[in-house]
């Protein structure tokens, strides 16, 4: 893994070389990627779509690749199966709000679990409200595994949809969604994987997994801010009604009414982020450059070094000797997880503290929040030492 492409891991923070961990809440850019996205403004900059003339043309074959790389990247049967969003906290608002426009009636039930992001949340709550809809989650259990008996009990006759984590951003911890999947189908209930945690740090292929959604953001991906994706079968696609008028999702706008455009255009509405898509794309061939046997190698081998060494100086690690997709969620004794991370801090070490946007969560451990570690294809065992190095000093001033 190549630290040096990465320009911002040059940086200093109080002095001390920058040692981030925090992959999880947004990962850093390689030089590839930025060089996409001052290329697309120096050289290419038009709008798409819409222009006859040679700079649109060549920006809407750009947006255009983007989006059968991800296909590509994905394993979708095509680039029509996918949509671009924002991120996948905009994926999950316009499949909560189109989905249930379609297919959500009073009664109706939506399961999620009882570990995701308030972004799996949130959005199926207001849906709820809006259709007298009502929201289950699936129980954890004392291991905070998810209680997959229980789940089993949860389906039925009025499950309308099942949406899940792939991995949890708290704990790290990869979810039997392939079990989740078959359970639901066997009942014909379609299921969304919210993929943010799982596609940066393993090879998801929707076409093995058959979930019949997967979303994700491109920032944690090593791509830019400010685009997501939201992968639909198409069967589902071509069903759903788009969750927002403007430009680019109509065929016709006429007084009397308005016809919509194609897949993937009906859920695309305004001017779309083809700098971004483009950008994405070059960090999606970085990954490929790398490769995914590598990367997961490399990041499995981090997750267990640094879990090992954080039980070896008496930190209680959540979920320890799970299988984990490079994050681990930990608190030292009972001092706050904001002191312990404020204290990594002044030594150039970034860590995330809190509930990590999945209050439910935090509340079922019955801690005020964790401190947690996350890794990228950047991080390394020194990182790892100098972290651990950090956390004691923290510890002698604080315990
Ligand atoms: N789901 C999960 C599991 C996440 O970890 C995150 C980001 N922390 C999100 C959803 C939301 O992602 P974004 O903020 O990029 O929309």
């Amino acid at each position: 893994m190549n630290k040096a492409d990465f320009p911002i891991l040059n940086e200093t923070v109080h002095g001390r070389p920058l040692v981030y961990l925090d992959n999880a809440a947004t990962s850093q850019k390689p030089q590839q990627v930025l060089d996409a996205i001052v290329e697309a403004y120096s050289r290419w900059n038009s709008n798409i779509h819409r222009g006859v003339h040679h700079l649109s043309q060549v920006a809407t074959s750009k947006h255009e690749g983007a989006r059968q790389a991800v296909a590509d990247f994905i394993n979708a049967r095509s680039a029509d199966e996918i949509v671009f969003t924002k991120g996948t906290t905009d994926s999950l608002n316009a499949l909560a709000f189109s989905f249930g426009e379609a297919f959500i009636h009073e009664g109706d039930e939506i399961i999620v679990s009882g570990l995701e992001h308030h972004s799996n949340i949130v959005p199926w709550q207001m849906l709820c409200e809006r259709k007298k809809a009502v929201l289950r989650h699936i129980p954890l259990q004392d291991d905070l595994s998810l209680n997959i008996e229980a789940f089993k009990g949860l389906l039925n006759e009025k499950t309308k949809l099942v949406s899940v984590a792939h991995v949890s951003n708290v704990l790290g911890t990869i979810q039997p969604v392939e079990e989740i999947i078959r359970l639901s189908h066997e009942r014909g209930i379609p299921v969304c994987i919210d993929g943010a945690q799982s596609v940066p740090h393993m090879k998801v292929d929707v076409e093995v997994l058959d979930c019949d959604f997967l979303v994700f953001s491109g920032h944690k991906l090593y791509g830019p801010t400010g685009i997501g994706v939201l992968y639909g079968k198409r069967e589902w696609l071509e069903k759903l009604p788009p969750h927002e008028g403007g430009g680019e999702m109509i065929n016709h706008v006429r007084w009397e009414g308005t016809t919509y455009n194609e897949l993937p255009y009906k859920f695309e509405a305004g001017t779309p982020n083809f700098v971004g898509s483009y950008a994405l794309q070059k960090a999606i061939e970085y990954i490929e450059s790398i490769g995914w046997e590598a990367i997961e190698a490399h990041e499995r081998e981090l997750t267990e070094y640094c879990e090992k060494q954080l039980k070896d100086v008496g930190c209680t690690v959540y979920s320890a000797g799970c299988k984990k997709a490079g994050v681990i969620s930990f608190n030292m004794g009972t001092v706050h997880p904001f002191d312990v991370g404020t204290l990594l801090d002044q030594q150039g070490v970034a860590v995330r503290t809190g509930h990590h946007c999945a209050e439910p969560l935090i509340d079922e451990m019955g801690v005020p929040g964790t401190v947690r570690v996350s890794f990228g294809l950047y991080n390394d065992k020194e990182d790892v030492d100098r972290f651990i190095e950090a956390l004691k000093k923290a510890q002698m001033m604080l315990m």
